[in-house]
């Protein structure tokens, strides 16, 4: 069987399936194989000494490359429209990886403010030891030009945000980098390539954690990198001295993952979008934060930059600090089809409470600075039956 003649580009959900696979060959495995192996063997001394000038691509060690690596790498590059990716042990390898291979000591960053919680952290509490300067910006980009300087040599940022899904502009904030002559990064681990494509919009890299909806079901722990290749030679190159490397297994449970991921995301939109609906008109709920409700402050950017909503939300219950609270905690205890879990994107839809997780030991400045309140709720919604979802909502709110 001939690999079909291409007429056009293929879709999202295509390239997931397909891409960097070796389908098209005649008693090929259509099933992924996992080359389960730490080390391969030379050809002969010559490659030997070929590969010590770096001149072979051979694989020769897992930390430094593996077959069935290379499969999850070729597919999230050609989703993010990249030349390559690199993909990791974890979203946080691939993003502390990243960082450094643009960051020195006496250099700066700006950050946007709204990240997530590991990310912020390595910010404030592992960066400064080694010089780097980190500064923050809110998510509007407001003030940006007073921040940056001329040793300035990254820009940072995450969107949709945690939990409340405000949005970065990114299109203007690549205009901005590109100007101060800035390496931008993304964490698009929130949208996934599916609903938003940074490099298309002007980024440089582009980062997940594929422990979400990549590979979408909750049993892997797993991150990438992707851009132009010369800026993923030298994260690759920080993966594999920093050992941050993905092992072969859980590079198979990726792949396998991605393989169903543009039909996830479009259930999961679909679903979300019905979720945030009722609970805008629930009596019990003050204010729904999705980007696909007219009434979300960035609907208008979400409808420009996104092609869909995105499949997470957060919700403030009605009440002041302490009544909010206990309405929120009594959600949560309630709930019986959501499970009360960290973490997002995979195939179960979950409830957390910002102020004991991503936001723990926050000042109520802190937290009113972020939007995020003592009865704000955040939402991952998976792949059940939407009425399912909706009926264990009004049960747990009632
Ligand atoms: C989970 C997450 C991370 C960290 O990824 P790990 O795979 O847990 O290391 C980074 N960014 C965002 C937005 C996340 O949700």
């Amino acid at each position: 069987m001939k690999k079909p003649a291409k007429t056009k580009p293929w879709g999202d959900a295509t390239l997931a399936i397909h891409a960097g696979e070796e389908h098209f060959r005649v008693g090929a495995p259509v099933g992924t194989s996992i080359a389960r192996t730490s080390n391969f063997t030379f050809a002969g001394t010559e490659e030997m000494k070929r590969w010590a000038e770096g001149k072979s691509s051979a694989y020769i060690y897992t930390r430094y490359g593996n077959p069935t690596l290379s499969i999850a790498e070729k597919k999230i590059a050609a989703l993010e429209g990249a030349e390559d990716a690199v993909v990791t042990a974890s979203g946080s390898a691939a993003i502390a990886s990243a960082l450094l291979s643009q960051l020195s000591a006496g250099d700066e960053v700006i950050a946007t403010r709204q990240l997530y919680g590991g990310s912020y952290r390595l910010l404030r509490d592992v960066f400064p030891r080694y010089g780097i300067v980190v500064r923050h910006v809110e998510s509007d980009l407001a003030g940006i030009e007073r921040l940056v300087n001329p040793r300035t040599k990254a820009l940072y940022v995450e969107t949709p945000t945690n939990p409340t899904l405000r949005l970065v502009d990114l299109s203007k904030a690549a205009a901005f980098a590109r100007e101060w002559g800035l390496v931008s990064l993304i964490d698009n681990t929130f949208a996934s390539p599916v609903l938003q494509k940074p490099l298309e919009m002007g980024f440089n890299i582009v980062l997940h954690s594929a422990s979400k909806y990549l590979s979408g079901h909750s049993d892997v722990i797993a991150g990438a990198a992707a851009g132009s290749a010369a800026l993923i030679r030298k994260v690759r190159a920080n993966v594999i001295q920093l050992g941050g490397s993905m092992d072969p297994e859980a590079a198979f449970l990726l792949i396998r993952g991605m393989k169903t991921l543009g039909v996830r995301i479009e259930r999961q939109c679909k679903s979300a979008m019905a979720v945030a609906k009722y609970l805008e008109r629930h009596p019990k709920v003050a204010r729904v934060h999705y980007p696909g409700l007219p009434s979300h402050p960035d609907f208008a950017l979400a409808k420009r930059q996104m092609r869909g909503f995105g499949a997470m939300l957060a919700f403030d219950c009605k009440g002041g600090p302490k009544a909010g609270l206990a309405a929120a905690r009594r959600f949560c205890d309630r709930v019986r089809v959501f499970l009360l879990a960290a973490s997002l994107g995979g195939t179960e839809s979950l409830v957390v409470l910002p102020i004991y997780t991503s936001h723990y030991k926050m000042s109520p400045e802190e937290l009113r600075a972020v939007g995020v309140g003592p009865g704000t709720v955040r939402v991952s919604i998976g792949l059940e039956d939407p009425e399912d979802l909706i009926e264990d909502l009004r049960q747990a709110l009632g």
